[in-house]
């Protein structure tokens, strides 16, 4: 029997636009499903949308998100390469963070959104982003700028762009974090060259159970 076709980008963003699992779905103007490459070999996970993110239903297009657009620049990315999503689709009001019932109802739609990508690298961005993917997480000072193998992908800790607005010294440690990013993609796409194919019929390495995160 065939497996049934995983959702595509479309659909999940459908998805996303008519949930209503949690209390947010009730309060936002837009639903913010994320947007970038269907093809990307980089994908950027935030924490939850803000105001101006919810006005428009795109994510980090504030302060934040100029800023993120600078980091990229120094990264030789730029956003039509990469796609940007949020662990949360709806905006959090007053910008709290983001409730355990919140981020358990948005947990699907984060995973449908890796698995029809398939990244080779997840840059998460602030501690909720890194939380989906390392449940005992050392704080951020620790372990921002590493990278780790995550299920046949990489994963990438770095401070959330929000956090140098408000606190200056850490604009300089991002710019230095994203300006390795190449290196990061590059180590990447060499492991997945060295890594052996599955062979017809087994599971792809994305569904195989989460390597140990030995960086983190
Ligand atoms: N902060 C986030 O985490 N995501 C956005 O989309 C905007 C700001």
């Amino acid at each position: 029997m065939t497996e049934p076709a995983a959702p595509d980008l479309k659909e999940i963003s459908e998805q996303i636009v008519r949930c209503r699992l949690c209390k947010l779905g009730d309060g936002r103007a837009r639903a913010v499903p994320g947007e970038g490459n269907a093809h990307a070999e980089v994908m950027l996970v935030g924490e939850a949308p803000g105001f101006y993110e919810d006005q428009q239903g795109r994510p980090f297009v504030g302060p934040a998100g100029q800023f993120l657009d600078e980091l990229l620049k120094l990264a030789g990315l730029s956003r039509s390469e990469v796609f940007v999503t949020n662990v949360i689709k709806h905006r959090p009001p007053g910008n709290r963070d983001p409730e355990p019932d919140e981020l358990e109802a948005c947990d699907t739609f984060l995973r449908a959104q890796i698995a029809a990508i398939r990244p080779r690298v997840i840059v998460t961005l602030g501690r909720f982003s890194l939380a989906k993917f390392v449940p005992n997480v050392r704080a951020m000072r620790d372990v921002h700028g590493r990278a780790s193998p995550y299920n046949g992908m990489t994963i990438c800790a770095m401070y959330h762009p929000a956090a140098a607005l408000h606190q200056q010294s850490l604009r300089a440690v991002l710019e230095q974090d994203f300006r390795a990013l190449p290196m990061i993609v590059a180590r990447a796409r060499a492991r997945a060259a060295a890594e052996p194919v599955d062979p017809p019929g087994q599971a792809p390495a994305a569904d195989k159970p989460p390597e140990q995160m030995s960086l983190f």
